[in-house]
């Protein structure tokens, strides 16, 4: 029969790459509960007026990347490109908006995004991110911040650096745009196809083009910072003074300005500096316009999304180890059916008293039991066999140190436990 591949830009995870997702997704969630946040689980479609009013119209997200798909009954869905306009939708329909302020949520899902693939980017990716809600101070951006910040410092990802900047408000972006506007007509020569289109719908974005001939022009274009109206600059001085205060190292770059819509004032992303290459592993921003925009209440946003696969190659690059999840402490080899049956038994046993144990279950010899035993990295082996059976004792080895003890067969957890120290 022919074989049917997985569909392009999609990935199959399992051991040992898998072990690594695992170690990520319990120090996401490690973290975000002790910043008090609360997951979220939202639907993996939504109707497609969802993003194009949560994420934008203009945006290369809602024009060029979203799987979408019409329904039996005619309504037109998409694949979740983002989680931001979920939550947001959610805390709407569920009337949490009521709730006591601030909302904090966190996420790890799956996004879809019709996009080339590459290292670090595929079209279904995994995404850990949060959102907070009903704050509309810099200790919110900070707290944020911060959360992205422990994920980062647990993960011991050391050449990582924090970049900030402020984009303004609805009440400073009009002039600031009317600058930007007018310097890149004047350099409208340098510029790409896409962000000759871009300079008039959404002229930010054009600071984000990762073309050369772009980047030179956005190098020298106005900066948001030197925009900001004395609201906008004195929040930006209060995030500035939290990050000091609580020893968070960060560089002012002008031109972070995020691709979507919907932010206001502090941007941020936490860019990791390879050798000759430069990868965002988190990036996110306020977005006090964002609920009122879905139909809710004008309420404050701020909050951040994290792939999980950049976050892999960002230890890979950092030469950080995942720690090793838990190997059987017990392998048991049988010999003969009776042992079988018995080592079976104290394996069960050892389970339900919540010890990682095991014993053979394929009939091999007892030197392929071994073999295996060395496979799976057994931190002991015990061989059992009618001897063991009739006198209620056996030997129990380290494998590491090829230390062994006599045991009683009824006595084998509490000499396990009691090795745990
Ligand atoms: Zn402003
Ligand atoms: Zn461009």
């Amino acid at each position: 029969m022919e074989k049917i591949a997985k569909p392009r830009g999609t990935m199959d995870v399992m051991a040992p790459e898998i072990f690594a997702w695992n170690y990520i997704e319990r120090v996401v969630r490690g973290a975000a509960e002790r910043c008090g946040f609360t997951e979220i689980r939202t639907p993996t479609f939504e109707e497609i007026g969802l993003f194009k009013r949560g994420v934008g119209e203009t945006t290369d997200v809602v024009q060029k990347e979203m799987y979408t798909f019409t329904d039996k009954d005619g309504t037109v869905y998409a694949l979740r490109p983002e989680g931001t306009a979920s939550v947001v939708r959610a805390i709407i329909e569920n009337g949490k908006a009521a709730d006591t302020l601030p909302l904090k949520y966190f996420y790890l899902i799956n996004c879809f995004r019709y996009e080339k693939p590459e290292a670090g980017r595929s079209r279904e990716f995994v995404q850990f991110g949060c959102e907070m809600f009903g704050a509309p101070g810099a200790g919110a951006d900070y707290t944020v911040i911060s959360l992205a910040d422990s994920v980062i410092r647990e993960l011991g990802l050391k050449n990582v650096r924090l970049h900030i900047n402020s984009i303004g408000c609805p009440k400073c972006r009009p002039k600031y745009r009317e600058a930007l506007v007018s310097y890149l007509r004047a350099h409208r020569d340098e510029l790409c196809d896409t962000c000759l289109d871009r300079m008039e719908t959404n002229p930010l974005r054009v600071l984000d083009c990762k073309n050369d001939s772009c980047k030179k022009v956005a190098q020298g274009a106005p900066r948001t910072i030197d925009h900001l109206c004395p609201e906008c600059e004195e929040h930006f001085a209060e995030l500035k003074s939290y990050l000091d205060a609580c020893g968070i190292e960060y560089v002012i770059d002008p031109h972070i300005v995020r691709g979507l819509d919907y932010y206001t004032r502090t941007v941020f992303e936490f860019i990791a500096e390879g050798i000759g290459s430069q990868s965002t592993v988190c990036g996110g921003g306020r977005y006090d316009g964002l609920m009122e925009e879905l139909g809710g209440p004008k309420m404050a946003g701020i909050g951040f999304g994290m792939g999980i696969t950049r976050l892999i190659l960002a230890m890979k690059q950092n030469g950080v180890e995942v720690p090793a999840l838990a190997v059987p402490e017990l392998y048991i080899a049988a010999m003969g059916k009776e042992a079988a049956v018995r080592g079976t038994k104290i394996v069960s046993e050892l389970r339900r008293a919540g010890i990682n144990a095991d014993c053979d279950i394929m009939g091999r010899s007892l030197k392929a039991q071994m073999k295996y035993a060395d496979k799976i990295a057994a931190r002991y082996v015990l061989i059992l066999g009618d001897s063991e059976i009739e006198s209620g004792r056996a030997v129990i080895k380290e494998m590491a140190t090829s230390e062994q003890t006599e045991v009683s067969l009824d006595g084998i957890a509490d000499f396990l436990t009691g090795k745990r120290g």
